[in-house]
Order: structure tokens, then sequence, then C-alpha cells
């Protein structure tokens, strides 16, 4: 148990990757705050399971995020994990859609961020883990808002691993390849038109392509990783940007 009495506020945790995240952390001890839209029967399924407390905040509103912040109280432990896709062309890219991927995956990032980061100077002792992806490092097509998004994510994290080096808190980013979560699941339809391809050929012939294990990552491995980064021993990892995902960014 090596995080007992440390808070940790895990946005986007009520599915996917998040609730794997908000799970791990449980497990090592740690006081969750979770985060996300659902069904609210299974929302406080889980808020039991984990004891934990939950934020219905809605990210794309910077008055929400400040409420959830001040309502949260100070956080040793800041996931910055929601987040949303979509796919299409860039000339017929909605516009209301590229602003919500910048608002959601990049603009929340940094509320959250600006609003936690003074409690953890305070106490000397921080972790700052943002779910970036592959997308941060390498760039795919019909992905132009969440790969922008998700390559400023991790100038973003780098810029505040440098802004806290020497105050104990450190920033990292955690970037998954194809994990199966909703997320992927409801991509497939638009992948498929944009391609003009079934839906077997999107999962095998556009997804598990560019992993060289023609494996999911599983949301656990990314809890797994989390864990690692909040231990005392990650404390001299700053400012990196750790790729789980099957040897993608490897080729
Ligand atoms: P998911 O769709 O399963 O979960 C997204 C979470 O974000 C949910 O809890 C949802 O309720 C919450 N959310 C969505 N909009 C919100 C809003 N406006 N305000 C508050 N919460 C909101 O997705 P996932 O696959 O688990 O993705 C989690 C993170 O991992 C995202 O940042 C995503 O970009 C990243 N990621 C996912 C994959 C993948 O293959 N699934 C790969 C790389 C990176």
């Amino acid at each position: 148990m090596n995080l007992n009495g440390k808070r940790a506020l895990v946005t986007g945790s009520t599915s996917g990757i998040g609730l794997a995240i908000a799970r791990a952390l449980h497990a090592e001890g740690a006081d969750i705050v979770l985060n996300g839209f659902g069904d609210e029967a299974e929302i406080a399924a889980l808020c039991k399971e984990m004891g934990a407390k939950y934020s219905a905040a809605n990210l794309l509103d910077t008055a929400e995020i400040e409420a959830m912040m001040a309502e949260a109280g100070p956080v040793d432990i800041l996931v910055n994990n929601a987040g949303m896709q979509f796919v299409s062309p860039v000339e017929e890219f909605p516009v209301d859609k590229w602003n919500a991927i910048i608002g959601l995956n990049l603009n929340a990032v940094f509320h959250t961020t600006r609003l936690a980061v003074p409690a953890m100077k305070e106490k000397g002792w921080g972790r700052i883990i943002n779910t970036a992806s592959a997308h941060s490092l390498t760039a795919s097509p019909f992905k132009s808002a969440y790969v922008a998004s998700k390559h400023a994510v991790a100038g973003f994290t780098k810029t505040i691993a440098l802004e806290m080096a020497q105050s104990g808190v450190t920033a990292n980013c955690i970037s998954p390849g194809y994990v199966w979560t909703p997320l992927v699941e409801g991509q497939i339809p638009d992948t498929m038109t944009a391609r003009g391809l079934s839906r077997d050929e999107v999962i095998n012939d556009v997804l598990l392509a560019k992993q060289p294990t023609k494996k999911f990552v599983q949301p656990e491995e990314v809890g797994a990783l989390a864990v690692f980064l909040c231990r005392e021993e990650a404390g001299n990892v700053t400012g990196a940007n750790w790729s789980i995902d099957g040897g993608w960014t490897a080729e």
C-alpha cells in the first residue's frame, strides 16, 4: 500500500482507461475522486467499490472544472485522462467537434493542472499524469484535432515538469497505443466511412496494423504504469512520455 493517505483525482474515470487507473491507484491505498459521465447507478456502484467521491463536472466548462477542483480539495495525484476522438477528413471536420476535442483533451488539462499545482508545491509532493496517446508522437490521417491535442499535451507536460522540477512534483505522459475501450469502438464506423473499409478491415488493417504485437493494450496495463509513476522510486521520472503501444512508435 504505497499510496495510503494520497488523494487522487482521475478525470474521465467512469469508463475505459481512466477507470482502470482509478482502480489501480485505489488498490495501492489512494483515496479516489472519480469524474466522467455515465449511468447513475453504475457510477454509484463504482463509488461504493472504491469508497470514492465523484464529480459530474463537464470538463468542457471551465466553471465546472473550478467547482470540481474546489470540491475535491488538495489533490496529491492528478490524472488528466478524459478525452474524446472524432474521425473525419480535415475539410469536412465539424468545427464544433474540433473545439470540443481541443477543449477536453487540451484546455481541461491546463485548467485542472493550474488549479492542482499550488497545493502540490506547498506539500512538496505531487504527481501529474496525463493520458496522452501514441498520437502525441505520431499521426494518422483523419484525426487532425486529436493528434493536434495530444501533441500539445505532450509539450504541456514537459513544460510543467520543468516548472515543477525542484518542487517534488513530477509530470509525465502515458501514451497508449490502441486500448479496446468505448473510445476506440466508437471510431470504427466513421473510419469505415472515411476509408471505405469493413469493420474487420478497420480492426485488423488500420488499428492493429499499427501495433507490432498485434494485440490491443489492456486498460489494467496502463493502470500499472500509472501506479509506478506515483511511487517514490519514480521521483526522478519527470517530463517523460511513456509509450505503452505494443511497439507502434518504435517503428
Ligand atoms: P472512454 O471513452 O472509455 O472514456 C472517456 C472518459 O472520459 C469517460 O469516463 C467519459 O465519461 C469521460 N468524458 C468524456 N467527455 C467528458 C467531459 N466533457 N467531461 C468529463 N468527462 C468526460 O475512453 P478511453 O479510451 O478510456 O480514453 C481515455 C483517455 O485515453 C483519453 O484521453 C484518450 O484520448 C486516451 N487514449 C485512448 C486510447 C485507446 O485506444 N482507447 C489510446 C490512446 C490514448
